[in-house]
């Protein structure tokens, strides 16, 4: 599945995918259901070491979660992209990790069973890319909330069927989602059913830049 030409592609229920992304590139997120979760990584074009960074996300905004306005950096602390529109419910988690085939077996999974952590490295592999570690990812449509006790709570999805968050590149990059397979709690909704979004590039870099 190529992702790079403009276009609305469909990012299928529990699956991944990554693409080159130019700067000024936008990308467009659809939440169809309003309540699938989709983790999102971004990796610098030149030197995937330098990577859309949660840690430093929350240090230089000094909040927790992402909405409008908050400064998407990198373990560098440089821009690396923009919330250009944002119709879901926002606030955006950063806390928690990408669910992971460890995660699956202490839910009691048997047999393998999709995860984040495997579509965001699937998702690069086609495309030529190894990242051999998984940062922490931008948690779109999930929302935890942290209690005065230091806890933190999950909470149900509460964003709008068709709810959209449409992203600017601000550097070239590399970017990657997954459509959350988690189907033994409740976050990707009370049903626990993964489904489709739909991943809408808007713009591409004018052409001679690197597709
Ligand atoms: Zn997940």
């Amino acid at each position: 599945m190529r992702f790079d030409p403009p276009g609305t592609r469909i990012l299928p229920a529990a699956r991944g995918a990554a693409f080159r992304l130019p700067a000024g590139g936008r990308v467009r997120i659809v939440n169809p259901h309003g309540t699938q979760a989709v983790d999102l990584w971004a990796f610098a074009m030149a030197d995937p070491d330098e990577f859309l960074s949660m840690d430093h996300l929350r240090s230089v905004n000094s909040v927790v979660a992402v909405d409008r306005g908050t400064r998407l950096v990198s373990n560098r602390r440089r821009p690396m992209l923009s919330i250009v529109e944002d119709t879901s419910a926002g606030r955006h988690d950063t806390l928690l990790c990408p669910c992971n085939a460890s995660l699956y077996e202490e839910l009691g999974c048997v047999g393998y069973h999709r995860s984040c952590a495997d579509n965001l490295h699937e998702g690069l592999a086609a495309i030529g890319i190894e990242v051999p570690f998984t940062p922490a990812s931008l948690n779109l449509f999930m929302s935890v909330r942290v209690e005065p006790d230091g806890t933190i709570t999950r909470l149900l999805p509460s964003s709008r069927p068709g709810s959209h968050v449409l992203l600017r590149a601000e550097m070239d990059l590399v970017l990657a989602l997954s459509s959350c397979p988690q189907d033994v709690t409740t976050i990707n909704g009370p049903d626990r059913t993964p489904r489709d979004c739909a991943v809408e590039i808007v713009e591409v870099a004018p052409a001679g830049e690197p597709a």
